[in-house]
C-alpha cells in the first residue's frame, strides 16, 4: 500500500525533485553523513551493550556504482532502522533522530553525532528518480524495505537484508537537455565528491576499485580491491605539534589551488561559549579572478568534520576577502536556508574573532616581517584601504596601522606611525598624489616643502584621497594636500604680505583667466613654490587626481575640481607679468595660456589647444 507523506515532507520534497541547488553533489555528503551518524549510534550502543560485538575498525561506508543499471548504492553498518522508524524518519521532515539521540546522549564525550545539516535525505531526490532504503536495525530479525519515487508517495515491504545496517539504492535520473545525470555513475566524480565534503568522516568510505594483477602464470587478470576513499583525519583536528608547516602548505596548495605558498598560516583552537577551530591562510598574491565579479570571498564551514558550505561569506567582511581557510566547529544549528545561517550568533561570534585575528597576524607581520608585510601590501593592500573607505571610517582605528605609503624622506613605504614618530614640531601630515612616486618627486610643489625638511607621503593608489576623506587624521594630527590651495606654510607676516600683493594684483589676474578655454577658477601668486614659476591646486574637495577617477567611472556623475594656477611671486615671471600688466595687456594674455598649459602639463593633464599655445611660444621666442 502506497502512504503519502507528510504535508512538510511533501513541500521538501517538491523542491528537491525540481531542484533549486546548483549543486546537486551535496546529496551525496548527505546520505555519507547520515551513515556516519547511524554508525555513531551503534557504535555508542556496542560500547555499552555487550550483545554488540563489532569491532570499531569493521565500521564503513561502502560506494558501489552500477552503470549497466544506473544505480548508485551507499551502504553502512550502522545502527539501521525498524519498519517504524523507516516510516517516522523518512516520512517526515520535522524529525531529526539525529539531534535527538544526540540530546539523550550528551553527557558522553567519546562519540560525536553529527547534527542537522539541513538538507538531509530527501537531497537524494535531486540526482535519483527513485530512492530505495533497505534497512535493518540492529536488534530486529526481520529487515525492511522503503521505496519511493518522491511524487506519488513511498511504500514499506519486508525484505532480506541480513546484515545489520542501511543500504540506499539511488536510481540515477536520465541526461536532460539542461542537466547531467551520468556524473554521478563516474567513479572518478563520485570519487571527487567524497573527498571533496567528506574527506574527514571517521569512517573508512570504501569504494570497488579494478586493478590488473599477474597471475601466477604471469598471465593478467582483474581483480577487484577495495579501496578507502578518505582520508579521515583533517589537518586542523591534528595538533599542531604533529604538523609542519609543509603539511600546512601541502594542503592549502591541494585545498585552494594555490601554486604559491601561502604568506601566512594560522591555526586555531578555541574553546569556549561557542568552541570552534580554524585553519586560515593570507595567499602571497591575488587570485587571477580577485577582481572580477566571480571572486567569492568566504571560508570553508565545517560541522565537526564534515563540509557543510563552500564558501561562507559571513565569516569574512569584505576588506579580508583575501583570506583562504576553513572553520569546523560542533556549535551551530544549521538550517536549509542561508538567510537563518546569517543571524546564527555563533557564527557572527566566529566571524568578530577571526576578522580579529587575522589583523593581529597582520600587524605581527608588520612588526617582525616587514620584507613580507610589504609583499602582502602590495598584493592586498588596496583591500584595507577599502576596508576604511567602506566603513566609511568606522574601521578607521583598526586599520590605520597597517597602512603603508611612499615616504619623500626615507624613499621608501612607512607607517603612519613611523611618519608621526618623525614629525618633532609638525602638527600636519603633509601627502600630494600623483600617478608614479618619480613623478610625484618631480612635482613644482613637492621641492619647498622637502626643502623646510618636512615629509611628504606621495599617494600613488586611485583610492588613496577617498581613503583620506574618511580618515582626516591620524592620531591627532591633520592630514594635508600639498596640491591644495591653504596650505599654511608661512610665518603671519609673510602671509599677510603675500595677502597684500594678491589683493594689489586682482584685476591683473581677471585679465589673465580671460582667454584661458580650459577650467580655470582662479590666479595668484604663491610662497610655496621654490624655484618653480607656476603650479595648479584645488580649492574645496574635489581634487585634480579625484575629479580623474570619478570622471573616468562609467556613471554619469562628473565633476570638476576648482583650479588655482599659483605663480612663485619670487620668481623672475612675476616681475615680467607685472610688467606686462603696466604697458601690453595682450601680450599678457598670452603669458598666462602658456603658464597655464604649462601648469597642466606638469600635472599630467592634457591641453586643449597645443598648435595654439606651439604659435604663442614660437612667436615670444623669435621677440
Ligand atoms: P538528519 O540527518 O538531520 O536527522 P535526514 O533527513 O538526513 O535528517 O535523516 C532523517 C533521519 O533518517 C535521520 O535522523 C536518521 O534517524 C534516519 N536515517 C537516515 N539515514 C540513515 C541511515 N543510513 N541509517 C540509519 N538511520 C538513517
Ligand atoms: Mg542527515
Amino acid at each position: 500500500m502506497k502512504k503519502e507523506f507528510k504535508a512538510e515532507s511533501k513541500k521538501l520534497l517538491d523542491l528537491m525533485i525540481n531542484s533549486i541547488y546548483t549543486n546537486k553533489e551535496i546529496f551525496l555528503r548527505e546520505l555519507i553523513s547520515n551513515s556516519s551518524d547511524a554508525i555513531d549510534k551503534l557504535y555508542y550502543k556496542s560500547l555499552t551493550d555487550k550483545n554488540i560485538d563489532i569491532p570499531r575498525e569493521e565500521f564503513k561506508i561502502k560506494i558501489a556504482i552500477d552503470k549497466k543499471k544506473r544505480t548508485l548504492t551507499i551502504t553502512d553498518n550502522g545502527i539501521g532502522m525498524t519498519k517504524e522508524e523507516l516510516e517516522e524518519n523518512l516520512g517526515t521532515i520535522a524529525k531529526s533522530g539525529s539531534s535527538l539521540f544526540k540530546e539523550k546522549m550528551n553527557e558522553e564525550k567519546d562519540i560525536s553525532i553529527i547534527g542537522q545539516f539541513g538538507v538531509g535525505f530527501y537531497s537524494a531526490f535531486m540526482v535519483a528518480k527513485e530512492v530505495v532504503v533497505q534497512s535493518k536495525a540492529y536488534d530486529e530479525e526481520i529487515s525492511y524495505e522503503w521505496k519511493s519515487n518522491g511524487s506519488d508517495g513511498y511504500q514499506i515491504t519486508k525484505t532480506t537484508k541480513e546484515e545489520v545496517g542501511t543500504t540506499i539504492i539511488l536510481a540515477i535520473k536520465d541526461n536532460t537537455e539542461t542537466e547531467n545525470y551520468d556524473e554521478y555513475l563516474n567513479d572518478f566524480r563520485i570519487k571527487s565528491i567524497i573527498k571533496k565534503y567528506s574527506d574527514y568522516i571517521t569512517y573508512p568510505i570504501v569504494m570497488d576499485e579494478e586493478q590488473t594483477e599477474k597471475d601466477e602464470d604471469g598471465k593478467e587478470c582483474t581483480k577487484q580491491t577495495e579501496t578507502t576513499i578518505n582520508s579521515m583525519i583533517p589537518i586542523w583536528k591534528k595538533s599542531k605539534s604533529e604538523l609542519e608547516d609543509k603539511d600546512y602548505q601541502q594542503f592549502y596548495h591541494d585545498k585552494f589551488f594555490d601554486y604559491e605558498d601561502s604568506l601566512k598560516t594560522t591555526h586555531l583552537s578555541v574553546e569556549g561559549k561557542c568552541s570552534y577551530t580554524t585553519l586560515l591562510y593570507i595567499p602571497s598574491h591575488a587570485p587571477y579572478d580577485f577582481y572580477t565579479k566571480d571572486y567569492e570571498k568566504g571560508l570553508e564551514l565545517y560541522s565537526n568534520g564534515v563540509m557543510i558550505m563552500e564558501n561562507c561569506k559571513e565569516l569574512l567582511p569584505d576588506y579580508l576577502s583575501f583570506v583562504k581557510g576553513l572553520v569546523d566547529t560542533s556549535d551551530l544549528s544549521l538550517n536549509i536556508s542561508r538567510e537563518m545561517l546569517q543571524q546564527d550568533k555563533n557564527l557572527t561570534l566566529i566571524a568578530n574573532n577571526i576578522e580579529k585575528k587575522i589583523r593581529k597576524e597582520l600587524q605581527n607581520m608588520l612588526e617582525e616581517d616587514r620584507e613580507t608585510y610589504e609583499k602582502f601590501y602590495k598584493a592586498f593592500g588596496m583591500q584595507l584601504k577599502f576596508g576604511i573607505y567602506n566603513s566609511y571610517g568606522s574601521k578607521k582605528d583598526e586599520l590605520q596601522d597597517l597602512l603603508l605609503f611612499y615616504s619623500s624622506t626615507e624613499k621608501k613605504l612607512v607607517t603612519l606611525k613611523e611618519y608621526k614618530e618623525r614629525m618633532n614640531d609638525s602638527d600636519k601630515i603633509y601627502y600630494v598624489s600623483g600617478e608614479t612616486t618619480d613623478k610625484i618627486d618631480l612635482l613644482p610643489q613637492v621641492e619647498k616643502i622637502k626643502d623646510k625638511g618636512y615629509e611628504i607621503l606621495y599617494f600613488t593608489d586611485y583610492i588613496d584621497e577617498f581613503v583620506i576623506q574618511m580618515m582626516p587624521e591620524y592620531d591627532g594630527k591633520k592630514f594635508v594636500n600639498i596640491s591644495k590651495e591653504n596650505l599654511d606654510l608661512d610665518t603671519e607676516d609673510e602671509k599677510k604680505k603675500l595677502e597684500e600683493e594678491n589683493k594689489s594684483y586682482e584685476e591683473m589676474f581677471k585679465l589673465m583667466t580671460e582667454d584661458i578655454s580650459e577650467n580655470i577658477s582662479s590666479i595668484r601668486f604663491t610662497h610655496r613654490l621654490k624655484k618653480h614659476p607656476v603650479c595648479l591646486t584645488t580649492k574645496g574637495n574635489i581634487t585634480l587626481e579625484m575629479e580623474k577617477v570619478i570622471n573616468a567611472m562609467p556613471t554619469d556623475e562628473k565633476v570638476k575640481a576648482e583650479v588655482v594656477m599659483e605663480i612663485n611671486s619670487d620668481h623672475e615671471i612675476s616681475k615680467k607679468l607685472k610688467e606686462l600688466y603696466e604697458k601690453d595687456k595682450d601680450t599678457l594674455k598670452k603669458y598666462a595660456k602658456v603658464l597655464y598649459a604649462q601648469a597642466r602639463l606638469i600635472e599630467g593633464l592634457t591641453i586643449e589647444n597645443p598648435t595654439e599655445i606651439s604659435n604663442i611660444v614660437c612667436e615670444i621666442l623669435s621677440k
